[in-house]
């Protein structure tokens, strides 16, 4: 569960910032709840301005909570709008804001919020808004604007920037330990007992008597530090309430590591219910246990590296890859892999190398053939008769003219049924590359059709192999297909459904 949830969030900013995928990534839902959390604890990130980068900062901060599955997370970037019936739904309000004072009705509601009894996550730099400092813009420039502080503010957050000596401030940004100095604290109960952080190390915060140090870490000289320890995680009890300060996350690289992520959900989960469930992440880049084990097949034809995105990111897909069909069945594979993924263009299969996919096959093992592997083993009859139940004719045969092509087609595509490869699929409309003339078994059952006269009406479609799940899919020549977020969710359940062994 968490697993799952790390490796998506880590990919969620990486394609944000890459600017696609991000739809794909939601198609593919979320993650279900923790089953030890009766209920969904409520979160609201206070963002929308920020000396620090609040537009990336703020989707990963979301996307952890999320992906935890212990909250239901909102985000306002305009905090200063808030009011008591607003907050009322909320257990936790997460400060990722440096900016000017939000008004007495916002700070009123927030103050109370609080203090009756639920709770506050403050990130990194959010301890030096309010403090009476010269505000911030982004990219770290003062605005010229003073104001007064907000002095229940700083009482909650517990400790936080002064310009007045011993003055706040970090050296350089490094590599250092965080060392719990509570190591029996809720939060701290569910971590080991020192972790690494690669982050401004913030010193000289102007520590309250309430505040509560759970986690220190030595600010050297040799980084511009202070020499001593300084204080990065800690606990402020706030009337009824609960407040956590994390004095790491400035940015998105210092936010993605284990340390950060389990101080940060183990904070918030703290300051909203008083106890931690959620596990430390042991590594950012893990496979789900239950993942299907995925051999994917090339070679005989060019692809773009794009293709290799379809399986990358997934959690439920721990995928490797051979580059021919000859090194992927060169042995037994049946204890190694739950389903085969085709894109290769292979002739011929030596009579070993077909016992062996045989074998995987006849076990109940799944099988995707994509695109180009449409014209696999055109010499084996039982392939692409039983198995495939399609066939890519390159070359006239008999009555049968050779099959086409034609590139860069604008396609519309139907799904046909309710089949569970098709969940969560509407009608779809991109560009890839058609083919027409395929001789299709008449024995498929279709799962996608389009209209396009360049191509075969059905272009994607279940085999009536019946010892083993088979599904082929014509489309995927190129990027147009392998960053569509539609092709992208037929592929991926494909694999899932035909990786449910039949056996
Ligand atoms: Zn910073
Ligand atoms: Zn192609």
């Amino acid at each position: 569960m968490a697993h799952r949830s790390l490796l998506s969030s880590f990919l969620s900013v990486l394609l944000c910032t890459a600017g696609i995928f991000l739809h794909g990534d939601v198609l593919r839902g979320q993650p279900t709840a923790a089953a030890a959390s009766p209920r969904l604890l409520n979160a609201l990130i206070l963002s929308g301005y920020n000396n620090h980068d609040w537009r990336t900062s703020t989707p990963f901060l979301k996307k952890l909570l999320l992906d935890s599955g212990r909250f239901a997370v909102r985000v306002t970037e305009e905090p200063s709008g808030l009011t008591p019936s607003v907050l009322e739904r909320y257990d936790v309000l997460v400060m990722d804001y440096v900016g000017s004072r939000w008004g007495r009705q916002a700070e009123e509601a927030v103050e109370s919020f609080v203090r009756q009894g639920k709770g506050m996550v403050v990130i990194h730099g959010a301890n030096y808004a309010f403090t009476g400092l010269e505000v911030l813009g982004d990219g770290h420039k003062a605005t010229g604007l003073k104001e007064e502080p907000w002095p229940q503010f700083l009482k909650m957050v517990g400790g936080y920037w002064t310009a007045s000596e011993p003055k706040t401030g970090h050296g350089r940004r490094h590599t250092f330990e965080v060392v719990f100095s509570d190591p029996d604290h809720p939060i701290a109960k569910g971590m080991p007992p020192k972790f690494l952080a690669t982050d401004e190390l913030y010193h000289q915060p102007r520590m309250q008597p309430e505040a509560h140090v759970i986690a220190r870490a030595m600010s050297r000289k040799e980084t511009h530090g202070t020499g001593r320890e300084e204080p990065i995680l800690w606990t402020v009890p706030y009337g009824k309430g609960r407040v956590f300060y994390n004095a790491l996350g400035h940015d998105a690289v210092a936010m993605n590591e284990t340390g950060f992520i389990g101080s940060f959900l183990r904070g918030a989960e703290w300051a909203a219910a008083g106890s931690c469930t959620i596990p430390f992440p042991e590594k950012l880049y893990p496979v789900s246990k239950d993942a299907k084990r995925v051999l994917v097949v090339t070679g005989g034809h060019g692809y773009e590296p794009s293709f290799y995105t379809l399986f990358d990111g997934h959690p439920g897909l721990a995928w490797t890859h051979a580059v021919s069909a000859s090194e992927a069945f060169q042995k037994d594979i049946r204890s190694q892999f739950d389903v085969l993924v085709l894109y290769d263009m292979t002739a011929e299969l030596a009579p070993e190398r077909r016992e062996n996919l045989v074998r995987f096959l006849e076990s109940g093992k799944g099988l995707v053939v994509l695109h180009h592997a449409l014209a696999d083993y055109t010499s084996w009859p039982w392939w692409y008769n039983e198995v495939v139940g399609g066939r890519y004719l390159l070359k006239p045969e008999g009555d049968l003219p050779g099959s086409t092509y034609l590139h860069d087609v604008e396609l519309r595509v139907t799904p046909l049924g309710a089949h569970p490869i098709l969940q969560g699929l509407g009608p779809m409309h991109f560009i890839d590359e058609t083919y027409k003339g395929v001789w299709h078994s008449p024995a498929i059952t279709p799962l996608l059709q389009t209209d396009h006269p360049t191509s075969d009406p059905v272009i994607a479609w279940i085999s009536p192999y019946a010892k083993s799940r088979v599904v082929a899919v014509q489309p995927g020549h190129d990027r147009q297909s392998h960053f569509y977020p539609g092709f992208r969710h037929l592929v991926q359940n494909a694999i899932l459904w035909a990786g449910a062994s039949r056996n």
